[in-house]
């Protein structure tokens, strides 16, 4: 079973999938958690070319390519593997963040990248995918306290995240079943209770 998890800055997904995981393993199921762009030394350095915040300015295309590079190289050596063997992968971040941040944001067309997202996927779809959604202030001040400055996304517009939010919520309208909008505005143990309802909902 293959479980992503997407959302815009600070809305704190990847310490829910940490408390995920946790809670599936004491379950008894065997869990993979692993995280994009990255998830392979390879895949890594592609994510440090990604957010590394110096003057050079990437192109939209660019940022697809080394996004979906990275994640060919975490497909095969990572998450397909794991499958395989029966483990639940939970990942941070998977083929709706490239539409949303390369297609709604940046404008590179939809169908392009779905069909290149399929190319580097190999066809591997998520089953089910929790949308972390947050007003996109709220976000951004959570992620200026942990990360300021760090990431070259950091240079973005309000603009350019609402842009990431609205593209994320189109995406869960498009695919009700497999995409669950969370609210991440709340209090993280009450985010972990709705995960687990619907993930071992789903499970049943
Ligand atoms: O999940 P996390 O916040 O660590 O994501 C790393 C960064 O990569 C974020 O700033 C996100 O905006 C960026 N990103 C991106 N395009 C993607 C996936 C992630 O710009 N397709």
């Amino acid at each position: 079973i293959f479980i992503t998890l997407e959302g815009t800055e600070g809305s704190g997904k990847s310490t829910q999938a940490a408390r995920l995981a946790q809670a599936l393993r004491a379950e008894g199921h065997a869990v993979l958690l692993t995280r994009e762009p990255g998830g392979t030394p390879a895949a890594e350095q592609l994510r440090a070319v990604l957010l590394k915040n110096n003057s050079e300015s990437l192109a939209a295309e660019t940022e697809a390519f080394v996004i979906l590079a990275a994640r060919r190289q975490h497909v095969d050596h990572v998450i397909a593997p794991a499958l395989q063997q029966g483990a639940i992968v939970i990942c941070d971040r998977f083929v709706d963040s490239t539409l949303a941040y390369q297609g709604y944001a940046r404008g590179l067309n939809l169908k392009t990248l779905r069909t290149m997202n399929r190319w580097a996927t190999g066809d591997l779809a998520p089953d089910l995918t929790l949308l972390f959604d947050l007003p996109v202030t709220t976000g951004l001040r959570r992620r200026q306290r942990d990360t300021a400055g760090q990431n070259r996304l950091d240079r973005e517009t309000k603009r350019f995240h609402e842009n990431v939010r609205a593209g994320f919520l189109q995406l869960a309208r498009k695919e009700p079943r497999r995409i669950k909008p969370v609210n991440a505005a709340r209090l993280p143990d009450r985010i972990a209770n709705d995960v687990r309802t619907l993930v071992f909902e789903w499970l049943e």
